[in-house]
Order: C-alpha cells, then sequence, then structure tokens
C-alpha cells in the first residue's frame, strides 16, 4: 500500500519564497548589520587611533621644526665661525689695537668692511641685521650694519650681554622689543693675540622663523617662539596669523599647539619656549578625509561582504535546494507517497513539513503496525489452537524432562487419554511401550545435539501403545522449541498402520507385471531394456538381446520416435513360434516406453481358419451360382458346338459332293475352328470361375472386369429381354484386386438386379452398369436396376447372412460380396433409387501406383 502524506500545510509567505531568493535578503541584512556594527565600533576606534596617530604627529613635528630651528641657528654658528677664524679678518686685526680706556664710537660701517671676506655665505641664511667686532670686554669696536635695522640700543655699549667667558656661544635675547639670535665666535689675529669677538646680530622675525623651517611649513603649520611666563608669542612665521604679542590661549582656538622649552640656549635669561601651531582646519581636513576613507573603505567591506556571502550562500542554497528537492522526490518516489513534490519554494522548509509528515506517518504506521502484530498474535494464537484441535496427526508438546505440557484432540483420540489425564505425565512412559522407550531417548538426546536438522531426518518410526495395550506403528517427528526462557517440543505423531498396509498393498500391486503371463517391458529413451517380466523372454529371443542390454537398431528408432511424439504405437511380431501384439506406449516425463505384448497366436491362428472357411464358403457360393447357370451356360455352349456340328456335316456333305471347290471348305473349317475355341474360352472361364484357388491379387483395370462379367450373364439377361446398358469411366480404374473374387461380387450384384427385374413387366426392365472415378481415389461400380427396389424394412437386413426374399434364395451373396469387399479395403453400398429399383454399388481404392499393372 503506497504510503500517503498529508497535504503540507499552505506554506507562509517565507516558506514560499525560494532558497536563492532569501539567500539574497539574508545577505543584505547580513551586510546592512555588518554595516551598522562597523558603524559603531569603526569610526570610534579610528577617533581615538587617529587621535593618537595626531598627537605623535605634532610631537613629530613639533621635533622636526625645533630641529630644523637648531640647525638653523647652528648655521649661524658655523657662519659666525668661519668669519671670525677668517684670514681675511686674522690679517685685518693684527695691526689693530683696542684700547680699553678708548671710549670711542665704534667703527660703522654701511658697506662690507675689510675684513669680512667677500662671499657667498648668506646664502641659505638669513643676513644678520648687524655684524659686530668685540674687544674681549664685550665692547663693540666696529658694527658693520646691513639693512635698515638700527642696533639696538642694548648693543651700543659694553655689556654683560656680550662678556662672557672666551667662548662661542649663541644667545637669544630681547633687545628693543625684538628678539634676537646673538651668535658670537672668538676672534684672533694673525699672530694668535686674542682680539676680541666677531658676533652675528640676528632678528628672529617672521623671515627668520620661515627660512629656518626651509619652506616645509606649506602645509598652514607655523612656528613661533613664546615668552613662557607670560604665554605671549615673541616671533611667528606667519605675521599675518599670527602677531607678536599675541597671547597663547587666543590661538589656541585656531591651532593646535605644542611648545617645548630650547636646551641650547641656556645662557638667555629669558623664559623661552619653541612652539609649533598646526592649524586646526588642517587636522580637522584631514580628520575627515580620514573619515570618508574610513566610510568609503566599510562601504566596499560592507558591500563585499554582502556580494561574496550573497554569491556564496546563493550558490550554496541553490545546490542545497536542488539536492533537496531531489531528497524529498527521491524519498516521496521510494515510499510510494502519492502527493506530488512542491517543487517551488524553500525545499529546506518543504522537506522539514515533508519530514514532520513521515514521521507523523512512521508514528501512525508503527501504531498501525502494533496492533497488526497484536491482531496477527492473536490470530496466530487462534490458528495454533484450531490446527492443535483439527490436526490429524498427534500433536504433543513436552518440557525438558520429558513431561507432556500440551496434548491435542487427536493424541486423545489415538492413545484413549483425556488431555487432562495426560498433562503432566511422562511422555515416553504414557506412549512408547518397553521397546521403543530406548530408542526415543536416544532420539531426544539426538535432536539436543543438533542445532539443524533435515526435515526428513527428523522423521522415525516407532512402536507406541494406546491405552488398552494395542500397539500400533508411528512416525514420529520431533521439533524443539527454544523459548527465552525454556526449551520446549512439540513431538508429532502420525498412525501408520494404514499407510503400512498400503504399502504392502503397493508391494504386492509391484509384482503384477511380474507375475503377468503377457510380455511387460520398459526401455529408456537410447532403447535399453529397463525391465522386462519373464513372459518377455521369447521377445527377448526375436530381438535377439537381453535384460539391460539395447534394442536393435529398428526398434530403437521407434523408440526415439514415440518419445518424440508422444502417441502410442501399436505393431506385431512373429516370433519362431509365436506371434505377438506389442503396444509402445510413451512415459514423455521419465523418458521411457512401456512396451505392453500380447500373444495373438490363437487369434490369428483362429483368423486363418475363419478366413480358409470364407474362402470356402466364397468358393461354394460360386459354386452354387455356376449351378444355377448351368443351364445358360449348357446352351451357351450349345451353340458353338451347333455350329461346329453344323460346319462339319457340310463340309463332310461338299467333299462327298465332291463339286464344291476347297474354298467353301476351307470357310468351314475356319468356322469350326473360331467356334470350338469360343466354346473352349466359355469352359476356361467357367473354370477359372469355379476352380478352388488361393486368393491372387493383382492390378486390374475394373472397367475390363465388368466387361468381362456382363459377358458371363449375355445369355440370362437375353433370355429375360434386358439389354445392359454399360456406362464405363473413360480412363482406365485400375485396382489391386482378386479378379475372380471381384468378378464373384460383380456377378452377384448384377444376377440379384436381372432376378429383381424379371418381377417387373418386360418393357419396364432396365439394368444399367456404370463405372466411375471417386475423387480420384475411389475407383467405383454401380448396378442399377428398375426392379421393384428395397423396403425400408429389408433394406436394414440386407447384409445379414441367410436374409433372402427370394424362394430357393440362400441370402448368402450380399454378405460374401461385402466380405470380399471390404476384404479389399473397398465398400459396398445399396440404395433406394429416386424413380424406383435399386442401386448397389462398390468403391475399391485407386491403384494409384501404375508400375505394378
Ligand atoms: P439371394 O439372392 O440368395 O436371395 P442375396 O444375398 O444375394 O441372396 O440377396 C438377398 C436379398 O436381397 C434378396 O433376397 C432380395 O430380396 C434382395 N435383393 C438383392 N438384390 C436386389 C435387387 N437388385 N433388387 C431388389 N432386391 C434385391
Amino acid at each position: 500500500m503506497p504510503l500517503s502524506l498529508k497535504r503540507p500545510q499552505k506554506l507562509s509567505l517565507l516558506r514560499r519564497i525560494p532558497m536563492p531568493l532569501m539567500s539574497v535578503i539574508i545577505g543584505l541584512f547580513c551586510g546592512l548589520l555588518v554595516w551598522g556594527v562597523l558603524d559603531q565600533v569603526q569610526p570610534r576606534a579610528l577617533r581615538s587611533i587617529f587621535a593618537e596617530e595626531l598627537q605623535s604627529r605634532l610631537d613629530q613635528q613639533a621635533r622636526e621644526t625645533l630641529i630644523r630651528f637648531d640647525n638653523y641657528v647652528l648655521a649661524h654658528t658655523s657662519t659666525a665661525r668661519l668669519l671670525a677664524n677668517h684670514r681675511q679678518l686674522a690679517d685685518y686685526l693684527e695691526p689693530v689695537y683696542w684700547y680699553r680706556a678708548d671710549g670711542d664710537l665704534p667703527e660703522q660701517y654701511r658697506e662690507s668692511p675689510r675684513w669680512l671676506p667677500e662671499s657667498s655665505l648668506w646664502q641659505s641664511l638669513i643676513r644678520p641685521s648687524h655684524i659686530l667686532l668685540l674687544d674681549n670686554d664685550g665692547r663693540p669696536r666696529e658694527v658693520y650694519q646691513l639693512g635698515e635695522r638700527q642696533l639696538p640700543a642694548e648693543l651700543g655699549g659694553a655689556s654683560e650681554l656680550l662678556l662672557g667667558e672666551r667662548k662661542a656661544r649663541a644667545t637669544l635675547t630681547i633687545l628693543a622689543g625684538q628678539l634676537y639670535l646673538l651668535v658670537s665666535e672668538p676672534a684672533e689675529d694673525a699672530t694668535g693675540t686674542e682680539m676680541g669677538f666677531l658676533m652675528l646680530v640676528v632678528p628672529i622675525d617672521e623671515q627668520f622663523l620661515m627660512a629656518s623651517q626651509q619652506g616645509i611649513s606649506s602645509n598652514g603649520v607655523l612656528v613661533g617662539i613664546l615668552e613662557a611666563d607670560e604665554q605671549r608669542f615673541l616671533a611667528s612665521s606667519d605675521q599675518s596669523r599670527l602677531h607678536r604679542q599675541q597671547r597663547l590661549n587666543e590661538v589656541e582656538a585656531d591651532f593646535l599647539v605644542t611648545s617645548q622649552s630650547f636646551s641650547d640656549y641656556e645662557d638667555t635669561t629669558l623664559n623661552l619656549q619653541f612652539a609649533t601651531l598646526v592649524p586646526r582646519s588642517v587636522v580637522q581636513a584631514m580628520r575627515d578625509r580620514v573619515a570618508g576613507l574610513e566610510m568609503r573603505q566599510r562601504l566596499v567591506t560592507a558591500f563585499t561582504f554582502v556580494t561574496i556571502f550573497t554569491l556564496v550562500f546563493y550558490l550554496l542554497s541553490e545546490r542545497l535546494n536542488k539536492i533537496l528537492q531531489r531528497i524529498s522526490r527521491f524519498s516521496r518516489r521510494a515510499l510510494g507517497a502519492k502527493q506530488p513534490v512542491i517543487e517551488r519554494g524553500n525545499q529546506l522548509f518543504v522537506l522539514e513539513d515533508w519530514i514532520h509528515q513521515f514521521i507523523q506517518l512512521v508514528r501512525d504506521t508503527r501504531e498501525e503496525m502494533r496492533q497488526q502484530h497484536e491482531s496477527e498474535m492473536h490470530e496466530s494464537e487462534m490458528l495454533k489452537q484450531a490446527i492443535m484441535e483439527t490436526a490429524l496427526d498427534s500433536i504433543i508438546t513436552i518440557d525438558r524432562r520429558g513431561v507432556i505440557i500440551e496434548f491435542n484432540p487427536t493424541a486423545e483420540q489415538t492413545f484413549g487419554y483425556d488431555r487432562q489425564e495426560a498433562l503432566g505425565q511422562v511422555f515416553a512412559e504414557l506412549i512408547f511401550n518397553n521397546e521403543s522407550r530406548p530408542q526415543f531417548t536416544l532420539l531426544m538426546a539426538d535432536v539436543l545435539s543438533s542445532r539443524d536438522w533435515a526435515p526428513d531426518e527428523m522423521r522415525h518410526e516407532l512402536t507406541a501403545v494406546k491405552r488398552g495395550g494395542a500397539v500400533f506403528p508411528v512416525e514420529l517427528a520431533i521439533k524443539p522449541i527454544r523459548l527465552k526462557s525454556r526449551l520446549a517440543f512439540t513431538i508429532y505423531m502420525h498412525d501408520i498402520s494404514n499407510r503400512r498396509r498400503t504399502e504392502l498393498e503397493i508391494r504386492s500391486l509391484a509384482k503384477f507385471a511380474s507375475e503377468s503371463p503377457s510380455p511387460i517391458l520398459r526401455v529408456n529413451r537410447r532403447g535399453v531394456i529397463l525391465y522386462a517380466n519373464g513372459a518377455s523372454d521369447e521377445l527377448l529371443d526375436y530381438w535377439g538381446c537381453e535384460r539391460a542390454q539395447t534394442l536393435p537398431l529398428y526398434w530403437r528408432n521407434r523408440v526415439t520416435e514415440i518419445l518424440g511424439n508422444g502417441e502410442d504405437w501399436q505393431t506385431q511380431v512373429n516370433s519362431s513360434s509365436r506371434i505377438y501384439s506389442l503396444l509402445f506406449t510413451p512415459v514423455v516425463d521419465l523418458g521411457y516406453v512401456n512396451i505392453y505384448g500380447r500373444d495373438i497366436t490363437a487369434e490369428r491362428q483362429a483368423e486363418h481358419q475363419a478366413r480358409e472357411h470364407q474362402q470356402e464358403l466364397i468358393h461354394v457360393s460360386r459354386l452354387s451360382t455356376m449351378g444355377e447357370m448351368a443351364t445358360g451356360l449348357a446352351h451357351e455352349l450349345n451353340q458353338p458346338l451347333s455350329a461346329i456340328a453344323n460346319f462339319a456335316n457340310g463340309s463332310v456333305r461338299r467333299l462327298q459332293a465332291s463339286g464344291q471347290g476347297p474354298e467353301d471348305i476351307l470357310y468351314a473349317l475356319g468356322q469350326i475352328t473360331a467356334q470350338a475355341d469360343r466354346a473352349g474360352e466359355i469352359i476356361k472361364r467357367l473354370r477359372a470361375l469355379v476352380r478352388k484357388q488361393t486368393p491372387v491379387r493383382r492390378v486390374a483395370d475394373l472397367n475390363e472386369v465388368v466387361r468381362e462379367v456382363c459377358s458371363f450373364v449375355e445369355f440370362e439377361a437375353r433370355k429375360a429381354g434386358i439389354v445392359i446398358e454399360q456406362e464405363f469411366y473413360v480412363h482406365n480404374l485400375l485396382v489391386r484386386i482378386d479378379v475372380v473374387q471381384i468378378e464373384q461380387v460383380l456377378l452377384n450384384l448384377i444376377r440379384n438386379a436381372l432376378e429383381a427385374l424379371r418381377e417387373m413387366p418386360e418393357d419396364g426392365r432396365s439394368l444399367v452398369i456404370q463405372t466411375d472415378c471417386q475423387d480420384g481415389e475411389w475407383a467405383v461400380a454401380r448396378v442399377l436396376d428398375t426392379g421393384p427396389g428395397i423396403r425400408d424394412e429389408e433394406m436394414a437386413r440386407l447384409f445379414e447372412p441367410f436374409f433372402t426374399t427370394k424362394q430357393g434364395g440362400m441370402g448368402m451373396g450380399l454378405i460374401i460380396s461385402r466380405t470380399i469387399i471390404e476384404d479389399h479395403g473397398g465398400t459396398v453400398n445399396a440404395e433406394q433409387r429416386t424413380g424406383g429399383g435399386s442401386c448397389f454399388s462398390i468403391r475399391l481404392p485407386s491403384n494409384r501406383n501404375s508400375d505394378e499393372q
């Protein structure tokens, strides 16, 4: 029965969405989720990274700007050293001598002084506003002014500012409100006398700071120097954006400021700091750019994620969908479910539904099977009970100790004990006599020792005892029943008294063949004689073989033929002394042929004698016919004899008169000879008819035979005023016959017709003899007369022996005729002609073998 699954509930919208589409939706959803999460986490992380990075970049930048500033200052220091140690200065100073008390104003130069070499030293440097030559006390002796800027008043005379140990140094200081870099380098004259110092006075202003950064701060980064205590700027690299005197907190709104102390300018009494200012707008633009970049990256990530996820999920789900679809279809087909597979929709849900249904179905089926099992158990119990009760065998169940625990009604009847009586008794003691008991014990031991018994091995014949002591043979089979907790045995017992009797009968029946007086043989397909009873010895002699030997070739071939066509075959054999009729009967299934012989010697002898008697009868009949025909024949003979006499007398007379010529006499003698021949012929024919001779068959033309017979009765017919009309078949009608006998038949029929016609008035007498060919197989001769015909009651008796309606008739003519014709394999028939009269016909098989003519 095909499983019938409930049609899945109507699929919800979600379930109707095919898996690939769902995968796209899920992919998008996941992408958005990723986007959302990243949006929450990434910018924050990025901001903190950015802030850290910014800070480190600012620090870096601040360090770099300071280093550049230091390097720039260093470049001035180096330049100062170069100038101070230049030969031109040494040479210039050699004759110079500055007096300590000398209070003159220093010498002022507007043009490049002699002690200063003409060189391109200032190419990359901001030119100082002044270059001073100081004496050892720090008083300016010579001042070279390079620009318009006036020498600050503080540098006009010897001051603490310009004094110090004799060493090179760079100092930052504020002079007349302007920040200056003072770079001093000891100077010697050509003799090595320490003359004083060369000092570069460089105003630290916009150009200086700009030049110190070598234009690197193009991205809007400013550098400045501020007074740390007041937090006020003293100089900046871009005055337009950061004025002098501007306070730090004022600029912090627009700039990120990194300020650091100078370490190399300790001589300075001022508390100065170098500040690097990065415009906040630049930072913001950078931040925006990074945020934009991050956003784009996030977008690309989310998009890539969505695409890859969707694609992968789509491909997987597509594949999965197909597999699930196939699984659904296959499992439905395998379970024979009738419902069509839902091809559309999400196969995962379809399969889930289907699995739910299937589980339900399995549960239902299990329940059904449980119920069925229970009912089957019940039925089987009932059936067992019924079998036990109705079984023709005694069925007895015993436990391991041999105690009876079940005893069926047949056992009750067979052994004469009630069930209740039998239960609890020891089986062997109750059922067997002393002789059979040990056999049964042995049997039980055998059953216990072997597990698998062939059914035949389990059957044993023992002798059982009924209540009252009657002993009878039983056939017994023991079947061990291995129950979970115990072992039991079912014993089937069958009373075989009847069978024994039947066996005896069969055995005695089997002797029949051997006791038979007729030969009975069995040969196999190859012609080997498997069995031949005692009466077959003569036959075996005839065949020239013994039992278990092979039949001669001709007979072997017959056996093969019979087995081939499966039909009986009968034949006859003439042994030296006996004649047997043999019936070969094939047993096709087994490939045997049974041969049943019958000694028909006596029968054949009887037949032979009967035939002899018949021949005798036929002969006698012929003689009688001849007797009857004698008068007519005498008359027939009389004619030629009279003619002979007349011709003889005439010849004598003619010779006596001697006047006649020899021609006349010769004619007369000729007639005499002819008439004598005719008479001789008649006699010969009659002799042939009358002569007792053994029947000889030869091929003859029936037309000729009829013609001959007609000539016999010609006289008789003529006497009765009847002309025999002969209508012959145009061709020869060849038949293989005993001519004398067939002539006898025809003679009989024609004579009967003539006799019948005699009863009629002369003008109504007509006799026709026809010959004919029927179906090309039969030659027919008919004798038709217009006599009184045959009455119906006569018709039935015509061919009975001694039936005659004639006075003096014998009533043997027709029966003898029929015997002869049937002996030739033909038939005789009599019928009433429609216009009156009768028609007798004979039919003989045509001889088609023309060679035998
Ligand atoms: P029988 O001639 O000695 O009587 P048959 O056996 O020849 O014996 O004939 C038996 C009978 O058949 C005859 O007595 C006659 O009644 C009848 N019978 C035979 N031939 C004819 C015939 N051509 N017409 C009428 N009756 C016939």
